[in-house]
């Protein structure tokens, strides 16, 4: 009876606990990509405009600038309610995401001119 003349070390345990680290680095990656897409999310131009909108400074703005606007649509002219006016901001959020709580960027639109408007549409009526 004659031993190998080498004898190799058994890499299946290394293998296992590679392959199980890996799939925890994988699920840590997708973890993480997820709070970047939430963080993002927060910090985006559209949602700091919501949350402003919901603030008392953006409701007494709403209710301010019905009255500066005579209770009209800046496009139309059409007769519109604080309620069901839309707040719209005259250079496109998409393109001006810093001006997202600007104003001077704002004004209110009935619902049918805002939906017609959407983020090309750049000129002032106001
Ligand atoms: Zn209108």
């Amino acid at each position: 009876m004659s031993t190998p003349p080498h004898s190799f070390p058994d890499f299946s345990d290394l293998a296992r606990s590679l392959i199980l680290l890996k799939n925890k680095l994988d699920q840590r990656t997708k973890d993480f990509e997820k709070d970047v897409q939430e963080i993002r999310q927060y910090y985006s131009p559209r949602a700091k405009f919501e949350r402003w909108k919901a603030t008392e400074d953006g409701k007494m703005w709403k209710e301010k600038q019905h009255k500066r606007q005579r209770g009209c649509c800046a496009s139309c002219s059409f007769v519109i309610q604080v309620k069901g006016s839309h707040i719209d901001h005259v250079q496109p959020l998409s393109k001006f995401p810093e001006l997202a709580t600007c104003v001077k960027n704002l004004r209110l639109l009935c619902p049918d001119c805002n939906t017609r408007k959407g983020s090309n549409d750049c000129k002032r009526t106001a």
